[in-house]
């Protein structure tokens, strides 16, 4: 499909319309009356826009985007109606307290009642039955204050490394992708990068509804330069395919085949670039053992633009114009998001994605490069940089290496054997473990598992049986019906800390307004908590969240995370600054490993790219075959199910479904049907339709469209009231544990 100027612009200015508020934008009161604009980040996705909050009196009355940072004053719909959500009357603000067990109401509590309550729990557990009888889960939304925070507390306190929280199920086959690939986590490109780019190629992402303001800027390039070609591979036509130039539709679950047969035209036309891959490259099988540029091509024979056709739906002369124009751009941009990570083989579809900017060399110069979107906002800085996993220690540091286990010992100033060599239990395993009683209590922070986690009929079981401890803002959060203490947390601006999006920044929200109530900030709370739960106080000697910071920063400091640099007044200054960043007068980094440009390169080194996260500085390409899905569609469950995000809901709108203008727009989840399956089920719009998985079934009311290519239903994932997240299997990626959203079989029928 070529995509004409007029239908460009039509389908660009409709994403606009419905997504992008330029300027202020006041909730409440009106711009002059606004005593002071107070810096902060969006609360909601990994885009990180820069906002300002309007001040006036004690009260947040406005917000509008930070014309200095990266979004230059745009905001979307729902990071434009924030105010709204900090004074909904469904604000938690008193510690809450279950005496009875699960089964009894939640009553208000003094806090030293509330910590003490929550604590013990925590003590006898820890003294019954040993370190790993604790957990924390968190969040890819708390700031990176509170995960560095948390994640020492539970490390090198509770010595358990059940420390893991819900980038697990967005992040971490992006992060398992860029391990394997780069050997070390993070991408080299930046928003810069679309500025640059001539062919965009974005796959498994709707970046149009997930991430506006970032399609609002990969728009403007293409309107500003036509010649700009952009190719998306989605099983759906979103509103993201709408200004593509191709939309491969692809069979959900053939990304592997469609990846590995763009690599095999790129060398078979002989468009792959040898002097870069010759230079900067090893060839490696499945198992990350080395092999050769021949056997590789050998392998790649299989995966035929003809062979790949018959599997994935897409016509072999698509296949051939996607590589040929991704290899020949004088720049192109991967990008992509949830429907490459949340994949039982999502791992090795990060993999394939870098396979082809390595094959080609597009990859170290403006606007060549993969990068990956990030779901939360702060995902990257907040849990990925921190070590906030169960796998993974603070700035690149791994738990089973005893190295850095022993470097992250001396830092912390806690003997050497505390940090445990095995690594924790991955977020499935963690409520598994919870279920059977193996986990006792959990420290939950800043995220909503019972509407979020896959599987929920069994995993909630986890939730059921262990005691659990919780901060959370609203009551609407499905998670405080298996709550045992509530603690109400400051929200957003009410607080100050630091985020880290996507592309490697760092921004401040600066604390605008007190927090509500008998709130307080997280930092605090879980300082209190530990003392109480009987860690020595020694380990966290901070004032406030700076002092964290300050504690963080020093600690990257010559790490390939390096940013010292980025101090707390700079911070105020600027609005977000990109690591590598090792001095304060460094003005942080656009492209990484290149030298000239990344600090961490050696201004003498001989290459231009240094891929210093191995030692031989070389990437890995990587043999990796098509594998199918977990669960395909088959005789007895012939349709695919696959979800995602609506543009005005975040996640399981606990936030924007207190903003009633969000909340009429999409007012509960539905289920997509292309026309085609409609008209044979009989189905027309409105109608209830239910799904039926392995699992359990639920009624939708019907949108019949031509988003989704025949055989395949989606259901957006906020709407409490319908938990789509039960019908999923809780298959996960191997190497990522990252569980498969995107797809899982079901029956649809028409409710009689
Ligand atoms: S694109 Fe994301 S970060 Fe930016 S305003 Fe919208 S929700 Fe907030």
């Amino acid at each position: 499909m070529n995509v004409s100027r007029r239908e460009f612009l039509k389908a660009s200015a409709a994403a606009a319309a419905l997504s992008m508020v330029g300027g202020p934008c006041l909730a409440a009161g009106k711009d002059d009356g606004v005593d002071k604009w107070v810096k902060g980040v969006c609360r909601y996705c990994g885009t990180g826009c820069g906002v300002l909050v309007g001040v006036r009196g004690d009260k947040a009355v406005a917000v509008k985007g930070d014309p200095n940072n990266h979004n230059a004053g745009f905001l979307c719909l729902k990071g434009s109606m924030l105010i709204p959500v900090i004074y909904t009357p469904d604000r938690i603000t008193e510690p809450m307290i279950r005496r009875g067990g699960k089964s009894s109401p939640l009553e208000k509590v003094s806090w030293d009642e509330a910590l003490e309550f929550a604590a013990k729990p925590f003590r006898d557990a820890a003294a019954a039955a040993g370190p790993s009888a604790v957990a924390y889960y968190g969040s890819g939304q708390a700031l990176t204050e509170e995960s560095y925070l948390a994640n020492k507390i539970w490390k090198a306190g509770f010595k358990t490394n059940n420390v893991d929280g819900n980038p697990r199920l967005c992040m971490a086959s992006a992060v398992a992708g860029y391990l394997t690939t780069f050997g070390k986590d993070e991408p080299m490109g930046t928003y810069d990068d679309i500025d640059a780019a001539t062919c965009f190629f974005i796959i498994g992402s709707n970046t149009s509804e997930a991430h506006p303001i970032l399609f609002r800027r990969i728009a403007q390039r293409k309107e500003n330069s036509p010649e700009v070609k952009v190719i998306v591979a989605d099983p759906r036509r979103t509103n993201t395919s709408r200004i593509a130039d191709m939309h491969m539709s692809f069979v959900p679950g053939t990304d592997l085949a469609l990846l590995n047969a763009m690599a095999h035209v790129i060398i078979n036309e002989e468009m792959d670039n040898q002097r870069f891959y010759n230079r900067y490259v090893n060839f490696v099988d499945n198992e990350g053992k080395p092999t050769t540029f021949e056997n590789y091509k050998s392998f790649l024979a299989d995966y035929t633009p003809e062979k790949a056709a018959r599997l994935t739906g897409v016509p072999a002369a698509d296949i051939v114009r996607a590589a040929k124009t991704f290899a020949e751009s004088s720049a192109s941009l991967s990008l992509w998001c949830m429907g490459i990570n949340q994949r039982v083989r999502g791992v090795w579809a990060n993999n394939l994605i870098h396979n082809l900017h390595l094959l080609t060399g597009q990859i170290g110069r403006p606007g060549a490069s993969p990068l990956s979107l990030t779901g939360q906002p702060n995902a990257c800085g907040g849990v990925r940089d921190t070590g906030s996993l169960s796998h993974l220690l603070p700035a690149g540091r791994m738990v089973a290496n005893e190295k850095h286990r022993n470097e992250m010992e001396d830092f912390w100033g806690v003997p050497r054997g505390t940090i445990q060599p095995k690594m924790g239990l991955h977020t499935v395993a963690l409520f598994e473990a919870m279920a059977k009683g193996d986990v006792k209590a959990v420290f939950i922070h800043c995220t909503n598992p019972a509407h979020t986690l896959p599987n929920l009929n069994k995993l909630t079981k986890g939730l059921e049986t262990a005691f659990v401890a919780q901060t959370e803002c609203f009551m609407d959060a499905e998670t405080l019906k298996y709550a045992d203490a509530v603690f109400p947390a400051a929200f957003w601006c009410e607080t100050d800390g630091v985020y880290g999006c996507t592309e490697r920044r760092y921004a401040l929200t600066e604390q605008a307004i007190k927090p509500m109530g008998n709130c307080r900030p997280a930092v605090q709370i879980l300082m209190d908590f530990a003392a109480r739960a009987g860690i020595d106080p020694k380990l966290f000697p901070y004032k406030n969240a700076a002092d964290i910071w300050e504690e963080w920063r020093t600690l990257s400091k010559g790490s390939p995370y390096d940013f010292f640099g980025i101090t707390r007044a700079r911070l105020k200054k600027e609005s977000g600054i990109k690591w590598p960043c090792p001095t304060e007068t460094h003005p942080g980094t656009r492209l990484r490993y290149v030298r000239g440009e990344d600090p961490l390169v050696p201004a003498d080194h001989p290459d231009r790219i240094f891929f210093y996260g191995r030692p031989d500085g070389k990437a890995n390409v990587f043999l990796r075959p098509y594998a199918p899905p977990f669960e395909p569609a088959d005789k007895d469950y012939p349709f695919v199910l696959t979800t995602g995000r609506v543009i005005d809901h975040w996640h399981s709108a606990t936030m924007t479904g207190q903003v009633p203008e969000l909340r009429k727009a999409y007012p509960s989840a539905f289920v997509e049907i292309n026309p085609e399956d409609a008209k044979k089920l009989r189905i027309n719009n409105g109608d209830p339709v239910t799904l039926e998985t392995r699992r359990d079934k639920m009624t939708f009311p019907a949108r019949v469209t031509d988003t989704c290519m025949p055989g395949l239903v989606f259901c957006p994932f906020f709407d409490k009231k319908l938990l789509v997240n039960k019908l999923f299997h809780d298959a996960v990626d191997n190497a990522s544990r990252e569980p498969e959203y995107k797809i899982c079989a079901t029956k649809v029928y028409k409710q009689a």
